[in-house]
């Protein structure tokens, strides 16, 4: 039997589900990582690759009212524990914007652990893999340095 990680969400929306550029347009529960459907929802996810022309993405992953965006080059290059990791925060992401709760990148990652921790994809080991990935990051207006988002989610695992 297929083990099939399913990220809910309260409420629900319309997407306009642009395809204008030629995305690969997955649909919602169609996305999976390692062979596992992840599902955020009614989000589709767009799987991004700039070298077949797509426009840039400036990021592993982005998130809008339309879906989870992937670059996915890069996200092929994450090992699975750092890929689910990575699709878990953006769906984070798609709740905070359902909700109309204000973008939180720590939040995010919260959400990711719990999510992680619940469905077990993700222990203190996959936390030190995704963190390998996060640690040289400097940060940005909205994320704050890889080393601080690590640290903080290290400490909190163990209670969430
Ligand atoms: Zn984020």
């Amino acid at each position: 039997m297929k083990k099939i990680i399913k990220i809910f969400f309260a409420g629900c929306f319309s997407f306009l589900c642009l395809n204008v550029y030629g995305w690969n347009t997955i649909p919602p529960g169609g996305f999976k990582i390692s062979g596992i459907p992840v599902t955020c929802g009614p989000a589709p996810t767009y799987l991004y690759d700039q070298t077949l022309g797509d426009p840039p993405l400036g990021d592993i992953a982005i998130t809008n009212t339309n879906g989870i965006a992937i670059n996915w080059p890069l996200f092929q290059q994450l090992p699975p524990v750092a890929q689910f990791f990575t699709y878990a925060h953006e769906c984070g992401h798609i709740i905070q914007i359902l909700s109309g709760s204000p973008i939180n990148e720590d939040q995010a990652d919260f959400y990711a652990l719990k999510i992680g921790k619940a469905q077990g994809f993700l222990n203190l080991n996959g936390i030190q893999v995704v963190c390998s990935y996060l640690w040289s990051s400097l940060g940005d207006w909205t994320h704050k340095p890889g080393p601080v988002r690590c640290n903080n989610m290290l400490s909190a695992f163990p209670y969430i």
